[in-house]
């Protein structure tokens, strides 16, 4: 089953075909690094983990950017409003740059800990605002900008198709929009370039051919993806709350300046919710990964939780969910554990595992398929080496899981530590007594990088 993916462009499953053969780019928008990422963030990079998983799966080598939002984002869409960054600098009184150091280093140990593959490039927007001034001053070149007292902005009214991405209605949009005017000449007008205020020093500031300032949130998620992946390229993702107005800017400034939409297929990750309501930033109260892992739940339970749900629906977070997603995990892992090396893949269970996720990402059928493999009666080492497969989208990592030692009774720990002496000394042939010793009462043992890892077998 060849490749379909959900496009919100087309609002179509399409087909999906790489623009240059065997390589796909694809752009994620990353962090605003103004405070630490809630759980409803992180779920949006597990959806864009599995994709790339999946498009590796499918043979492709993927060229994966996610950006680093250091700047420049006000608190609305609407370019009003402190900069979110000098704001938490005045919360915190630390500097701006220790504060987006600070939590993109902590973004960056959540990516980690959900075992999210490290992308090709992490670009900052700091580092970028040369890129981001050339990008303004070809939109100025080309006719799409106007100045205010406040900025500078780009023109939406000269593009017919401007939010076509979120099938905007414009003249609606006009009537009931509630957007705080300014200078602007229409509400779906936005900041490419924001002077400094002139009665205060700002921390992140730079000079411009218009007036020192800083850049709007939307110019640097097109300025980086074009310098990393050219402007035309496969795959671009978010969340469902960017439709409407950050990819919608994104787009039109890349129409303006090259003539493209940016990506062949735009992909979108509803929402995790939280009793119901929408979990946001900006509301300041929600939940980390950290809260969880201090509540005693791994990050793979988290993990695990969002493969439950479709991409495209929302999700609710709940104490039983997680609950139920922390048990399921670790009924997966005792199980896989028990189960002895050396199979090989049952064919039938990964061509329907592939078809699944082939199915524009159809995670919660390919889970299903997979405790139907758990409580098959195929042989227990197919079973591992089948679910090796599965784990190569999945990411929850069970071959690197060892059971707690203190499961491990007396007589096999005393057998191990023995082992473990006799491998520090060299004496391989008594490992070798000591591993068949092992065998017999049920246990087998595998020599890795880090040490000895057991497991109890099954027959
Ligand atoms: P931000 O740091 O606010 O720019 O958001 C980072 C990513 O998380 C973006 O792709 C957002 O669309 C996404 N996002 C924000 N809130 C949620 C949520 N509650 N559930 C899923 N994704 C979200
Ligand atoms: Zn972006």
């Amino acid at each position: 089953m060849p490749l379909a993916l959900y496009d919100t462009w087309s609002r179509s499953v399409r087909p999906f075909a790489p623009l240059q053969p065997e390589h796909v780019g694809l752009y994620c928008c990353g962090p605003t690094v103004y405070d630490y990422a809630h759980i409803g963030n992180l779920r949006t990079y597990v959806f864009e983990d599995v994709l790339r998983r999946v498009l590796m799966l499918n043979g492709y080598q993927v060229r994966h950017v996610v950006n680093i939002t250091d700047v420049g984002h006000l608190v609305s869409d609407a370019d009003e409003g402190e900069d979110k960054m000098e704001k938490g600098s005045r919360r915190t009184g630390q500097s701006a740059w220790a504060i987006a150091a600070h939590y993109t280093e902590a973004f960056q140990s959540d990516w980690r800990a959900l075992n999210l593959l490290e992308p090709t490039a992490w670009p900052r927007a700091t580092d970028h605002i040369p890129e981001q001034l050339e990008f303004i001053a070809e939109l100025q070149r080309n006719g799409y900008t106007y100045q205010t007292s406040d900025g500078v902005y780009f023109d939406t009214t000269r593009q017919d198709d401007y939010g076509h991405l979120a099938r905007l209605e414009r003249a609606g949009l006009r009537a009931g929009k509630r957007v705080a005017m300014g200078e602007k000449r229409d509400a779906c007008d936005f900041a490419l370039w924001k002077f400094s205020p002139a009665d205060s020093q700002r921390q992140m500031e730079w000079d411009s051919p218009w007036g020192r300032g800083f850049p709007g949130w939307h110019i640097e998620c097109s300025a980086m993806s074009a310098k990393y992946l050219g402007p035309w390229f496969d795959i671009h993702c978010g969340g469902e709350d960017h439709v409407g107005v950050h990819h919608s800017n994104e787009i039109a400034q890349t129409q303006a300046r090259h003539g493209t939409r940016l990506a062949n297929f735009w992909m979108h990750g509803h929402f995790l919710t939280l009793d119901d309501k929408k979990m946001t930033k900006a509301d300041g109260d929600f939940v980390r990964l950290q809260t969880l892992i201090d509540q005693g739940i791994d990050p793979l339970a988290y993990r695990y939780l969002c493969l439950t749900a479709h991409y495209r629906s929302t999700l609710r977070f709940t104490e039983e969910a997680i609950g139920g997603a922390q048990s399921a995990l670790d009924r997966l892992r005792k199980a896989y554990a028990s189960w002895p090396v050396g199979g090989t893949a049952h064919e039938d269970f990964v061509s329907r595992f592939n078809a699944e996720v082939n199915q524009d990402l159809n995670v919660p059928r390919a889970l299903a398929l997979l405790w139907e493999l758990v409580r098959s009666d195929v042989p227990a080492a197919t079973r591992r080496a089948t679910v090796d497969h599965f784990d190569t989208v999945l990411g929850l990592r069970l071959d690197d899981w060892q059971a707690p030692v203190q499961q491990v009774p007396a007589d096999i720990a005393a057998l191990l530590a023995s082992r473990q002496e006799a491998r520090a000394a060299g004496d391989w042939a008594e490992a070798d007594r000591l591993r068949n010793a092992l065998r017999d009462q049920g246990w087998q043992v595998e020599d890795s990088a880090d040490g000895q890892r057991w497991s109890r077998c099954e027959k």
